[in-house]
């Protein structure tokens, strides 16, 4: 179906939003109840501020919101940037930087680029559904390769089985890391807890073709919920399970509560387990993070347990492999502290 033929009709696009450079604002019958706000953008390249954490310097998000859904998710704060709200229009009106790769490719063009490692999947995640259809990520990845640039891809989503070719090739030219996020296997809490997130079996299968193309995989088994994904045979079948997948190191975090996320999972939890609110309450207090008792007691139940599944010696294996493998190296960063959307 054309696109063109589903513009919001008898509405000024520009009055919808206030968002730069939007071209159209498009719904269809395919993502219901979803509307795609196409905008041109004037830079594809963003520079995390020098005070982050972050263990990289650059992101590309070609799309602002996210259809995963997941109500824990903490981009949420960043859709109020756009006049839009952190609840269900961070899920509902997602934003296209149509032009990304255009873009992109000038930047990565000027001389003062110095080719530092660029994080994709930090605010968004760039193989959700409309990936399908926009088809942005193998511009994107073949103009970073070309141009030298090392990349990581954090994601949920099957949808990168397409890029596989691609990113494989990619590997070739530049160091590659690719993540898949995978915090849980029961299909009926994920569906309520990231209602638009692919079932943790898809997911695992992921994994398994990502390993299965050479390219490595780690995991963030992130985030891992007090009371309801952090019991001692939940996490030992979590690991066994990635595992069996190939997965090559897992990275295990609790909940984080910030501004925007907060918000919208407590209100979660607060229908579907009202029970647990109060102990919650108990670990977060007013902050984003659960207590420290909590974090130790959780690092360390599953410290043990990925020891007890070889996933130190996978790990170890896994980045020597890949520094015999690849080209002009540097080792690839670690992907613990740095998806903040992502856990
Ligand atoms: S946590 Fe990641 S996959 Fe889930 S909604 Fe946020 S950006 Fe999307």
């Amino acid at each position: 179906m054309r696109w063109e033929a589903q513009r919001i009709d008898g509405t000024d696009p520009q009055a919808l939003l206030p968002l730069k450079g939007l071209v159209r604002s498009v719904r269809t019958p395919e993502f219901d109840g979803v509307t795609f706000h196409e905008v041109l953008c004037k830079s594809a390249l963003n520079r995390i501020p020098a005070r982050s954490s972050m263990p990289f310097t650059w992101t590309i998000n070609p799309t602002r919101g996210c259809l995963h859904a997941c109500s824990y998710c903490f981009a949420r704060k960043t859709h109020e940037y756009l006049d839009l709200d952190s609840g269900a229009d961070f899920d509902t009106q997602i934003i296209v930087k149509t032009n990304v790769v255009d873009v992109l490719r000038r930047e990565l063009a000027r001389p003062s680029w110095q080719r530092e490692h660029v994080a994709l999947g930090t605010n968004s995640d760039p193989y959700m559904r409309a990936e399908g259809r926009y088809r942005l990520m193998p511009g994107i990845i073949q103009a970073l390769a070309d141009s030298g640039t090392p990349f990581s891809i954090l994601t949920k989503g099957p949808l990168l089985k397409r890029d596989l070719p691609l990113l494989v090739e990619a590997a070739k030219q530049v160091p590659v890391s690719i993540a898949v996020s995978i915090a849980l296997l029961d299909p009926d809490l994920q569906q309520r807890l990231e209602p638009g997130t692919p079932d943790p079996r898809a997911r695992l299968n992921l994994v398994r073709a990502i390993t299965d193309a050479g390219l490595g995989c780690n995991v963030l088994a992130m985030p891992v919920l007090p009371w309801l994904t952090d019991s001692e045979e939940q996490l030992d079948a979590l690991h066994a399970a990635l595992a069996e997948a190939g997965a090559g190191d897992v990275t295990t975090g609790a909940l984080h509560l910030r501004p925007g996320a907060r918000e919208w999972f407590m209100a979660w939890l607060a229908r579907e387990y009202p029970q647990l609110v109060p102990r919650y309450r108990r670990i977060y207090g007013r902050g984003s993070y659960a207590s420290k008792e909590y974090r130790t007691w959780l690092g360390e139940r599953a410290g043990r347990i990925r020891r007890r599944h070889g996933f130190d010696r996978r790990a170890e294996r896994m980045w020597r492999e890949r520094d015999a493998a690849s080209t002009p190296q540097e080792s690839p960063p670690s992907v613990e502290p740095a998806q903040p959307a992502l856990f």
